[in-house]
């Protein structure tokens, strides 16, 4: 067992400072035993806890890393920022570059505005949405995550189409009554809702690649019925690209499975490791923005000179020749090696993925593509699993439903060691069963 003192100390010490000893609520470590390691040092594909255990990262600070820890360029980008000041409240050249290295590189996006997380991405976003079709409602999918702006924390009602009900107190029901809630990969679903709200709804968002709920990859087709029922009914097709944007291609999942979304959100990524997010859209849609038009959002910080060189010298790295098909390979064998071992040894296990993104999933099906499909109990065995991971030097976020992430820096050879790792860490598992 790796020794934890000192971040049980300071968890005690954070827990008379912070609800719950944290400042987001799935690092509590609530899902998996034990406490919060508390982080000190990240570099590469490593990080190092307060008690001097080292760890291979999958987490990757939910996903912002795709470099890893510490790159180089993105650090002496931040550190050549600072010399000029931390932040103006005026435009700048950097705010320019990075938007420009986005713009040019992306067909389905002609303005964005950079704004300073995901949340607050697609709650503008939403906003700008409602604003430019006058209409109020919104169509979103359980088992996507987009933030905890009010309209989005709510789940499904009872009985199909229905309205939503609040998932988090401190949502007014008048809210969670525009959001409609239906089930992933169904579309007649999506059908009964328009028909039976069809004028009144504003856009259907959806993560093309849902990411934050077990990894819920959707078939093209779904996708693609989306585009089309929203372009007949004038309604916004919405991509909440936080996770997927910059991770399976630049252009994200549209670019994927080339199909354009009205409206896109960024965050993660885009930031190099700082709080950046951006939405965006074509010109027409944007010039619903203030000062041009009379959708308002603003931002102290928005376009932060040290935040935007950050996402400038990430994001020169991801436009490199070859960048994703590098990142998808090493991916592929990395899962495809455990996934063989689960199989051969008859295991009820299996790792799903997409572009560097990967999902442990206990169950032999061959697609999981709704929530309801991710059967509850199997979180026991993820806890059991993390716990053996943790002692062998792997460090995934600590929840059997978030996702894993590969970076530049999982070279093949780390990537080799810990296949071999987690093999093991399957073979003890399902021999304690
Ligand atoms: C992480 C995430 C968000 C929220 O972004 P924050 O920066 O945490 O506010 C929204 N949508 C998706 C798809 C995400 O993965």
């Amino acid at each position: 067992m790796i020794s934890r003192q000192k971040s049980e100390e300071l968890f005690m010490k954070a827990k008379s400072l912070f609800p719950g000893g944290v400042n987001s609520p799935v690092r509590a470590f609530k899902s998996v035993d034990g406490v919060p390691l508390f982080i000190k040092k990240g570099d590469g594909c490593r990080i190092w806890d307060e008690d001097n255990n080292e760890f291979v990262d999958f987490c990757c600070s939910w996903g912002p890393l795709i470099l890893g820890h510490n790159h180089p360029a993105v650090r002496s980008s931040i550190e050549s920022a600072l010399k000029n000041g931390t932040s103006f409240g005026a435009p700048t050249k950097l705010e320019n570059e990075l938007g420009e290295l986005i713009i040019r590189n992306n067909p389905y996006v002609d303005k964005i505005r950079f704004v300073s997380s995901g949340t607050e991405a697609v709650m503008s976003g939403i906003r700008l949405a409602r604003g430019y079709t006058g209409r109020n409602k919104i169509i979103k999918f359980d088992g996507c995550y987009h933030g905890h702006a009010d309209s989005l924390l709510v789940k499904a009602g009872s009985g199909l189409a229905t309205f939503g009900t609040s998932s988090s107190a401190g949502v007014p029901e008048a809210f969670s009554n525009e959001t409609i809630v239906l089930p992933l990969n169904d579309e007649e679903a999506v059908q009964e809702a328009i028909r039976q709200h069809g004028d009144d709804i504003a856009c259907i968002i959806i993560e093309p690649i849902p990411a934050n709920n077990g990894l819920l990859i959707q078939k093209k087709s779904y996708l693609e019925f989306l585009r089309k029922v929203c372009t007949e009914n004038g309604i916004l097709l919405f991509f909440d690209e936080v996770i997927s944007g910059f991770r399976v291609a630049f252009a994200g999942a549209a670019e994927l499975y080339n199909i354009k979304p009205d409206i896109v959100t960024y965050g993660k990524i885009v930031g190099g490791g700082l709080p950046v997010g951006a939405y965006g859209a074509s010109d027409e849609i944007m010039n619903q923005i203030s000062p041009l038009g009379d959708v308002y959002q603003a931002g102290t910080l928005s376009g932060n000179p040290v935040a935007m060189s950050a996402g400038i010298a990430q994001l020169k790295e991801c436009l490199k020749v070859g960048f994703y098909e590098d990142q998808e390979k090493r991916t592929k064998e990395f899962v495809e090696k455990i996934n063989n071992h689960a199989s051969n040894k008859g295991y009820e296990f299996e790792m799903f993925s997409t572009g560097s993104i990967f999902w442990l999933a206990f169950s032999t099906v061959d697609a999981i593509r709704s929530s309801a499909e991710i059967r509850a109990e199997s979180m026991d065995d993820f806890k059991k699993l993390y716990s053996i991971l943790l002692d062998k030097g792997i460090y995934l976020g600590p929840s059997g439903y978030e996702v894993g992430f590969v970076s530049t820096a999982h070279t093949e050879k780390v990537l080799d060691n810990v296949s071999a790792l987690f093999c093991e860490a399957l073979d003890e598992l399902f021999h304690s069963k």
